[in-house]
């Protein structure tokens, strides 16, 4: 038998935590840096929360009855092709679990969330990450020939914000024998899903949050879209109630509310192209986003980019109070900042700042 000792040590060398961005404490920093939506929610959501508060002796329904029936009738599916879960990452872990585990192989493609590898490691799967090309597009061919129990891509991409095309998804679902999990946390940005391959192929699994264009990510809600079948094993993995009383409520509220959504959303879309055609006239590599955010390589005075100009003007914003997010590690990453787009007077005083260092740089 391996002493305390022994076993501690093991899981420390091999799991890996996973790094959530910065949630600072102290007031007056601009979030830019983990793809919140700026509003809040709007009065039905707030009162449907409220009206749950006196209830809290009471365990939830343990199978969030409600709101899948919402969802489902929400996206066009029958009620036992939808599960929810404790923030979408509940739904990435529960499908890590249950189909990436021992003797198991999951691929992924680099850079996407940093949250597959971690938790297929606690699943105790192993994992294979496929790197993007320098213009991130999508390895479909070594996707395919590498094969796996189990696929994680991450649509539009993140960090890229970069939408793949849509035969090419296509292509995966049919040809793609494992499970294919489309993680769509940002599709609501980008007026296109993959969702309708749930119809024609029992392997397809979407997952979608409230934590982005909802705005909820304080409540912890996500939820998948799949075949019943895959649905069923998911339901016996998951923790009896894995989503608490007053996030079924909220939640529910937030998808009959749908019209206040639209309208933030089509706010943050407009707000990222403003933004988006701002940088690139100051010079920054910046790719089309279909998603909440930014990806693109600062450059300085003289029109240089690179690592160093990246990480400088991170430190810039970061002692100006504006958070975004840095992923200096990988050299596909390193000349690039990540922005979410928050309000317009938010992003006119991430520019300002943008300039103010452009002209020191
Ligand atoms: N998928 C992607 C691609 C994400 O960026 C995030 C947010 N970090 C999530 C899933 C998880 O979102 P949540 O657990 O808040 O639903």
């Amino acid at each position: 038998m391996k002493s305390i000792e022994e076993l501690i040590q093991g899981h420390l060398r091999t799991l890996e935590a996973y790094t959530p961005g910065v949630q600072p404490t102290g007031k007056g920093w601009i979030k830019l840096n983990t793809n919140e939506l700026p509003f809040s929610p709007p009065d039905s959501v707030q009162q449907a929360i409220q009206e749950e508060l006196g209830l809290l002796a009471r365990y939830p329904n343990p199978r969030s009855e409600q709101l899948r029936e919402v969802l489902a009738d929400f996206h066009g599916f029958k009620l036992n092709q939808v599960i929810v879960g404790n923030g979408s990452d509940d739904l990435l872990n529960l499908l890590a679990r249950s189909f990436g585990g021992a003797g198991r192989k999951t691929l992924e493609t680099f850079p996407s969330y940093s949250l597959y590898p971690v938790i297929t490691a606690i699943a105790g799967g192993t994992i294979h990450s496929i790197e993007f090309n320098e213009n991130f597009e999508l390895p479909i061919e070594a996707l395919l020939s590498a094969g796996a129990d189990l696929l994680f891509l991450t649509c539009p991409n993140a960090p890229t914000g970069i939408r793949f095309p849509q035969s090419d998804l296509n292509r995966l679902a049919s040809e793609h024998e494992g499970i294919l999990v489309i993680d769509e946390a940002y599709a609501e940005f980008s007026g296109e899903s993959a969702m309708k391959l749930v119809h024609q192929h029992e392997n397809v699994v979407i997952t979608r949050t409230f934590s982005k264009a909802y705005g909820l990510a304080g409540l912890r809600v996500g939820y998948a879209i799949a075949s019943a079948a895959v649905i069923s094993v998911l339901d016996r993995v998951r923790d009896s109630y894995n989503v608490n009383r007053l996030s079924q409520a909220g939640a529910v509220a937030a998808v009959k509310s749908r019209g206040f959504y639209d309208a933030c959303i089509l706010e943050i879309c407009e707000t990222r192209e403003r933004v988006r055609e701002t940088l690139a006239e100051l010079g920054w590599k910046i790719y089309p986003s279909k998603a909440n955010f930014l990806f693109g390589a600062p450059v300085n005075s003289s029109g240089a980019g690179g690592p160093e100009i990246a990480s400088s003007l991170f430190k810039h914003l970061e002692d100006h109070r504006i958070l975004v997010r840095y992923f200096p590690k990988h050299p596909l990453t390193a000349s690039y900042l990540r922005i979410s787009i928050g309000s317009n007077s938010e992003m006119d005083q991430f520019l300002e700042e943008v300039r103010t260092w452009t002209r020191s740089a």
